[in-house]
């Protein structure tokens, strides 16, 4: 365990909002932001990750898969290329934090030129070896060893695992192309969804702030992309289409209503500032 300053505005005056296990999530009383302020320390996180990677099972990624999670990932992996080809058609796109590579693979089939960034060994090592593709195994918060640059970079529930968001998305703007975007989503604290949920549920899994140390709103995201000095950016709104039952598909589109969605989803545009987005 280690001690953390707010990763915005780096004070450390907090109060507690949650505690799960050990861990204490507070709110910045400086900026208002939510994070865990006392993360597992660095060196066990890589570890943590490993483990992560090795529990799950391995089938096959394809929109036809007897496995309905990974049906699910198809489905949303589709949803999040259509809003990238809203705005760009083909190009070189990285993704930051990539797991096993399922997106890059479907990226690569609507054309994209891709490559990972991912800080699990065994993860990016099934992305080389049963994807064939190019999986940078590195921190991208940290020291990273990219020279490339991208057209597209994106983080799908990424930033609220870093350490330093701040870092992450500072270097992650250094390999962005002038005229690239990128596609940022993360999960919503103040999701209907999220406060709906009975604290057994909040933190199972991945949610555990054993893996997430940010945690949310829309108007501290903002914040966190303003203090980068990444200003020219829209929100959109992704409501996922993971189930085929009618009944269920409308209660999430309730839950994911409005301010309440339970993601956030946003572009950032380097030096295209008219740049029109559409929101669903
Ligand atoms: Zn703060």
């Amino acid at each position: 365990m280690q001690i953390r300053n707010c990763p915005v505005c780096r004070l450390n005056k907090t109060r507690l909002k949650y505690s799960v296990d050990e861990f204490r999530i507070v709110t910045c009383r400086e900026c208002g932001f939510v994070y865990l302020a006392n993360p597992i320390a660095l060196e066990d996180e890589q570890h943590n990750y490993e483990r992560y990677f090795r529990s799950a099972d391995l089938p096959e990624y394809s929109a036809a898969s007897s496995d309905e999670n990974i049906r699910g990932a198809w489905r949303i992996n589709e949803q999040r290329l259509g809003w990238i080809k809203a705005h760009r058609q083909t190009g070189a796109l990285l993704d930051v934090g990539c797991g096993r590579g399922y997106f890059l693979e479907h990226a690569q089939q609507h054309g994209f030129i891709v490559e990972g960034v991912e800080i699990s060994r065994l993860a990016g090592a099934y992305a080389s070896e049963h994807l064939n593709i190019t999986v940078h195994i590195c921190s991208i918060e940290k020291e990273f060893n990219l020279t490339g640059s991208y057209d597209i970079i994106t983080l799908w529930h990424v930033l609220e695992h870093m350490h330093n968001p701040r870092a992450a998305l500072e270097n992650v703007w250094s390999l962005l192309k002038p005229g690239g975007i990128l596609f940022i989503q993360v999960p919503n604290l103040h999701s209907l969804k999220f406060q709906l949920s009975p604290a057994a549920r909040k933190w199972r899994g991945g949610n555990h702030p054993r893996y997430h140390r940010s945690f949310f709103t829309r108007a501290s995201l903002h914040l966190l992309l303003e203090a980068c000095g990444l200003e020219n950016y829209a929100d959109s709104h992704l409501i996922y289409r993971t189930s085929d039952k009618y009944l269920a598909r409308l209660a999430k589109r309730v839950l994911n209503s409005g301010d309440l969605d339970s993601f956030l989803d946003i572009a950032v545009f380097k030096e295209q500032a008219s740049m029109f987005i559409s929101t669903q």
